[in-house]
């Protein structure tokens, strides 16, 4: 773990703190097979060298936080694949593979962030969840799992619904180190911003999640040209630190698709946007990837 007052000191001279892009997707540009059940989580075993390289790759464009692969990792995905006996055994080679990563090629402090992702690859996602009554504790699990492995924070990646997000949020907790927030949201034929799952708005989910005790809060793998109407939500409700990491493309499962990735110089504008706005952290989801991390570098 290494002290994470440099994240602090670089917002409270207004600079802003520069997430990595995307994991899954870029390991997916890479060659590495995706599995069809849980995603990136296969990545793991057939190629943590190439986990790393990417971990690298962030690292040297200038991110001082990044994420490790844990996201598809969750205990109920990695059941759906049929891996659930290597969830404690993945869960910590994540982490060791972006401390790897980190201690390769870091010039300075670099933080890494475990994912936990209350979410799933099913179609109707609500048949796919860990079951309420075990949700807590089987987030718990892998959060200690990701904490004793040596996560600098934990991300609670890709929230979509508010029940799911706040035991994965509360387990999170549980580790005492600082916990992040990505809210997916997508917005409606009249424009109003909600969760990705469409069950409840943007609004509401913030009221919820701003007493719980996390440190920030971002809208993430959003679709870049929604991400400034969804902070104008997450800022009028969240007094903490804020920001975005959005996507760009769209996903077929297992494969996100490439073909209409926005460029490393138009993302770099819309974040100047969201730096406007009052953003402090700024990152990328799907399809953005280290180009596009070193442009941001270059321009806010
Ligand atoms: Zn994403």
């Amino acid at each position: 773990m290494i002290n994470l007052d440099f994240i602090d000191e670089k917002i409270a001279r207004k600079q802003i703190v520069l997430l990595d892009g995307a994991t899954g997707s870029e390991l997916e540009k890479r060659g590495v097979a995706m599995n069809s059940a849980a995603w990136s989580a296969e990545a793991m075993l057939t190629a943590p060298d190439v986990v790393q390289a990417v971990h690298e790759d962030y690292i040297q464009a200038g991110a001082d936080v990044v994420t490790c692969n844990s996201f598809s990792l969750a205990r109920h995905m990695l059941a759906r694949a049929g891996m659930a006996e290597q969830f404690r055994r993945l869960n910590a080679a994540a982490i060791a593979v972006a401390i790897k990563a980190r201690d390769r090629v870091a010039a300075g402090p670099v933080a890494i962030a475990g994912s936990i992702a209350p979410t799933t690859f099913c179609a109707n996602p609500q048949l796919c969840y860990p079951p309420l009554d075990q949700a807590l504790s089987w987030y718990e699990q892998q959060a200690m799992i990701l904490a004793e492995a040596g996560a600098d924070l934990l991300i609670i990646e890709m929230i979509e619904d508010i029940a799911q997000g706040s035991l994965a949020i509360k387990a999170a907790l549980t580790t005492g180190l600082p916990v992040w927030l990505g809210l997916s949201c997508v917005k409606n034929a009249g424009g109003e911003i909600l969760l990705w799952e469409q069950g409840h708005s943007l609004a509401e989910a913030v009221g919820i999640f701003a007493g719980m005790g996390a440190d920030a809060a971002f809208i993430m793998h959003t679709e870049t040209e929604d991400a400034a109407a969804g902070l104008a939500v997450l800022a009028a409700g969240w007094s903490g630190k804020r920001g975005v990491y959005a996507h760009s493309g769209n996903f077929v499962m297992p494969n996100w698709q490439f073909a209409d990735v926005i460029t490393p110089e138009a993302y770099a504008d819309a974040a100047k946007k969201w730096v406007e706005m009052g953003a402090d952290i700024i990152g990328g989801c799907c399809g953005i990837g280290p180009a596009h991390i070193r442009r941001l570098k270059e321009t806010l």
